[in-house]
């Protein structure tokens, strides 16, 4: 198979995926938070605030909410948090909803591509499996967000794919 068929046949698999808009928590009480949402789990996330707690990520390894401080709680009131972005961000990972892992729109920075190329190129000693329509949205994601400077890389990348 040749280039065009393969990126032809990737962009096929990816737009199977759907990715939604990218939202975050504007004044999210004390400690900074730089989660990125779909807007379902944002609008969760700000409801428990409202509530006086914090909603548990993937990443928090709990399943309770945990409640706020008083001073967070004082936070919630005078600053209140709301959802922010939609626009689609630029990011150093994949963007996926911090909760519920849901595709999210976005641009991924240089050093992400430069990382998700190597990782690629190098954990896999043989081909890429195109196994599922999510795996090609992230290869996809990492090939269209490829700068001209990493144009030897993704060619490698794309003469590995394998579906
Ligand atoms: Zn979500």
């Amino acid at each position: 198979m040749n280039h065009e068929i393969k990126l032809g046949k990737l962009k096929a698999m990816a737009s199977e995926v759907t990715v939604v808009p990218d939202y975050w928590i504007a004044n999210y009480p004390g400690q900074h938070n730089c989660q990125q949402y779909c807007l379902d789990c944002c609008e969760k996330h700000i409801a428990g605030l409202e509530k006086g707690v914090h909603t548990p990520e993937r990443d928090d390894r709990v399943e309770e909410p945990i409640p706020l401080s008083e001073e967070d709680k004082l936070s919630v009131v005078e600053n209140p948090p709301h959802v922010d972005g939609g626009w689609g961000s630029e990011y150093d990972n994949l963007p996926v909803c911090s909760t519920c892992d849901a595709p999210l729109s976005g641009s991924l920075t240089d050093m992400a591509v430069s990382e998700e190329l190597s990782h690629h190129l190098e954990v896999n000693e043989g081909s890429v499996l195109v196994a599922s329509p999510r795996k090609a949205w992230e290869l996809e994601s990492v090939i269209s967000n490829a700068s001209c400077e990493h144009q030897a890389s993704v060619e490698l990348l794309i003469e590995k794919l394998s579906f």
